[in-house]
């Protein structure tokens, strides 16, 4: 199994259905402020009776205790380096607690866990750099060790610092991604896609993954869009005719013939409708949900040329497609697609 790697915000004392956590401490290990401090309120007592026992640990090493009243198994103690200018090894340093951490969990039989943002509190070494050694070391790991993790994931406090992490990890997710020049969105990426069968295809209508409505099973998010397209102008013909085919390219013909057709009214629903079956779409099929919600806060495009209602009108290959100023269509299927993901998310 590959090694997931997760952002959520929160306290790292609460349950994460990790198997261990991991305390940025000082080198004494008997507690101290920030999430140090958290974490031997939450455990209680016996932690730090515990902790006594360690005779202390050095920066960028890691010990292991118990989790006492912290529901996990174990916690992991690391001194991160206290930011001195970057000139103290502290970059190398902040590498170590990582890698030491994660061996340390191997060693004891963990599956998963979550880390804070180690060294970026009081120790005040700068986000930036922390957030590229704490994901680089971690994926380097995982490299090195497949199949030891399930799960690293990182319980960050502050938004700043969620928002500093999720973006360092969507940079390694997606090759096909890059910040967008937009003004409101400066920090996002733009994630694409366009044939069903190419990278991210499961984004497209034309992939093909089966989901009820009504009591009708669809082979394709297209199929249930003209389907519905031929419902809307009472075509039941053309409706039957598209149920009984799941080629995408024939049932896309027929959607294109649909008698009665009227583009205003056509114009007004069509975006209702392609939600809804995208809703039940990535509800329904579990995998495609959680890619959907790995995309984070992304903004997904599909990159169509010549589609300028539901693609942005600018092939894969086009790099003003990384530019929300510069697209040539709407996009309306991504804005649907981001819309079925905060839904899904909650
Ligand atoms: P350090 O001394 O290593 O800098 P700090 O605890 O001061 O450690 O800060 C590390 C990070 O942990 C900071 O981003 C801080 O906001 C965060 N933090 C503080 N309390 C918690 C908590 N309960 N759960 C998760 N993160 C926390």
């Amino acid at each position: 199994m590959k090694t997931e790697f997760l952002m959520v915000k929160g306290d790292i004392t609460k349950d994460h259905g990790v198997d261990a956590i991991v305390n940025a401490a000082n080198t004494s290990l008997l507690g101290g402020g920030g999430v140090d401090g958290a974490i031997h309120r939450a455990a209680g007592k016996e932690l730090l009776a515990e902790c006594r026992m360690l005779n202390g640990c050095k920066t960028g090493r890691a010990k292991i205790t118990k989790a006492y009243n912290i529901p996990c198994k174990y916690i992991i103690h690391t001194p991160g380096p206290v930011w001195n200018g970057g000139k103290s090894n502290e970059e190398a340093l902040l590498g170590s607690c990582y890698k030491s951490c994660l061996e340390l969990a191997v060693e004891n039989g963990v599956r998963s866990i979550a880390f804070p943002s180690i060294s970026t509190g009081i120790f005040s070494f700068p986000l930036d750099k922390a957030v590229k050694i704490a994901i680089g070391t971690a994926k380097k790991f995982v490299e090195d060790n497949p199949d030891k993790l399930d799960v690293i994931k990182w319980v960050l406090f502050d938004d700043n610092t969620f928002n500093a992490y999720q973006n360092e990890l969507n940079g390694w997710n997606d090759s096909g991604e890059k910040s967008v020049a937009g003004n409101d969105v400066k920090s996002k990426k733009v994630i694409c896609f366009h044939n069903p069968n190419e990278e991210n295809g499961y984004l497209s209508n034309w992939y093909m993954s089966d989901f009820m409505i009504d009591g009708i099973k669809f082979s394709s998010l297209e199929q249930y869009m003209m389907y519905m397209k031929a419902v809307t102008f009472n075509d039941m013909e053309s409706a039957e005719k598209i149920l009984s085919i799941s080629d995408v390219e024939e049932i896309k013909e027929l959607g294109k013939g649909v008698k009665n057709y009227n583009d205003v009214i056509w114009n007004g629903v069509r975006q209702i409708i392609v939600y809804n079956g995208l809703l039940e779409k990535f509800r329904q099929n579990i995998d495609l949900r959680e890619q959907l919600i790995a995309t984070g806060d992304s903004i997904l495009a599909e990159c169509a040329v010549s589609d300028k209602v539901w693609g942005i009108g600018l092939s894969v290959y086009d790099d003003d497609r990384f530019d929300l100023t510069k697209w040539k269509g709407r996009g309306l299927l991504g804005f649907a697609l981001m819309k079925v993901r905060d839904e899904l998310a909650v």
